[in-house]
């Protein structure tokens, strides 16, 4: 019998795309379709190892590229294997603590959530949408990035502000890359050798976005995101923290509206703003090994943020088994694990070199270990896996 999940990840401009078997996480399909709303939309796939690109019309919307991958699984005769679609929803607020079979009561909860993420719920309603209509006769499934921090105990999430605002508006922490902390610390767990109901680990996704969450016995206790995803750590154009003070200095001194102070702080900020070069790490590391001098400032900004945050997050835990790297940064630099793990001097962690450089392009290993038994790892996220898993054990608990 199939296993396969049709998952979807459904983002402002772009939507990517897999056929994963929920069993095993393999990928029959990957794809993505990318610069939707505007003249330049396309679609690139990966079928058998082969890789495909097809334009799409102008201005093409995320229906229309739903449609074309439709139409790509039922020409290679995959619809018939398919057992559930699996979506990605970004802000599932309180109403969520787990992943959920998809009707009309949880279509409403989502866009009751619009408020809190508008750029990212809208795009996640309209690829449910499209997908409902396309397969009709498939269960279609929210996986939420906020369900695993619903652990989040009070200490931890409210903000210090007027109670009422939490009580009437819900505003509060609730934290995202939700899928990817779960699984990262599962695997950790795994990779030490020590039951996930038994251990304290640290999970860093460092990717475009980038967040730091603390996993007690499993569960998440803390994490660096907030009631948006500006919240933490530095990002690749999102500043992360900084003194709310800022938004009436900049708006009452400088003259800024409301909507120049948001693309400041998610847009213009972060690694591309401290470098003025780019927000992609690659270009930023390159730079700073020409002695680029904003490049190096970034780099040290971000790594000094990251390890005060994983320093911190020992208070949540009270011990430490592991901290995981992970997302395309966590994955892949082994100067950033480096000099956060040089930072993290009192843990006095021991780099194994070697472990340290040989873990990229989708390698797992444990990187660097303590007097105390605590080890740093590396681990390569699978969103996908989990979304596909937490389908299929849906659609099968029916
Ligand atoms: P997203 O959050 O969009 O899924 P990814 O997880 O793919 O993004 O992460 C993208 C980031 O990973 C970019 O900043 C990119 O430069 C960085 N990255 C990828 N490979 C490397 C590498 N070898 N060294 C340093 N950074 C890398």
């Amino acid at each position: 019998m199939s296993h396969n999940v049709l998952v979807l990840n459904c983002g402002s401009s772009s939507l990517k795309f897999a056929i994963i078997d929920a069993t095993t996480g393999a990928a029959s399909l990957t794809g993505l379709a990318e610069c939707l709303s505007l003249d330049n939309a396309s679609l690139s796939y990966k079928l058998n190892g082969e890789k495909h690109k097809i334009e799409l019309p102008k201005g093409a919307q995320h229906d229309t590229a739903i449609a074309e991958i439709v139409n790509l699984i039922k020409k290679q005769n995959l619809s018939n294997s398919l057992i559930a679609v699996g979506h990605r929803v970004v802000h599932g607020g309180e109403a969520f603590t787990g992943s959920v079979i998809i009707d009309n009561a949880v279509l409403n909860s989502i866009e009751s959530n619009v408020a809190l993420a508008p750029l990212h719920n809208p795009a996640n309603l309209m690829g449910i949408r499209a997908a409902q209509a396309a397969f009709a006769n498939l269960p279609q499934v929210a996986v939420f990035d906020t369900a695993f921090h619903q652990t989040m105990e009070k200490q931890a999430y409210l903000y210090a502000l007027p109670l009422s605002l939490y009580k009437e508006h819900g505003v509060r922490r609730y934290g995202f890359h939700g899928t990817s902390h779960f699984f990262v610390a599962n695997e950790a767990a795994k990779l030490i050798n020590k039951p996930i109901e038994q251990s304290a680990i640290i999970t860093a996704h460092l990717g475009n976005g980038c967040s730091v969450t603390a996993v007690k016995n499993g569960k998440c206790v803390d994490t660096s995101m907030g009631l948006t995803p500006l919240e933490g750590l530095v990002m690749g154009t999102r500043s992360g923290d900084l003194d709310a003070g800022l938004y009436n200095y900049l708006s009452t001194t400088l003259d800024y509206s409301n909507s120049q102070i948001d693309a400041l702080l998610n847009k213009q900020s972060g690694l591309l703003g401290l470098s003025e070069l780019s927000s992609d790490c690659r270009e930023i590391e390159e730079a700073a090994e020409q002695n680029h001098v904003q490049a190096k400032l970034a780099l040290d900004v971000f790594c000094y943020r990251l390890a005060k945050y994983i320093a911190s997050y020992v208070v949540p835990l009270g011990q430490l088994d592991a901290i995981a790297f992970t997302g395309g940064i966590g994955e892949n630099s082994s100067l950033i694990r480096e000099k956060v793990i040089q930072l993290l001097a009192y843990f006095a962690f021991e780099l194994d070199n070697d472990a340290n450089l040989a873990a990229r392009f989708g390698n797992s290993g444990i990187i660097a270990s303590n007097p105390l038994g605590a080890k740093v790892l590396v681990v390569p996220t699978n969103e996908e896996w989990v979304i596909a898993m937490d389908a299929h054990k849906l659609v099968e608990a029916r």
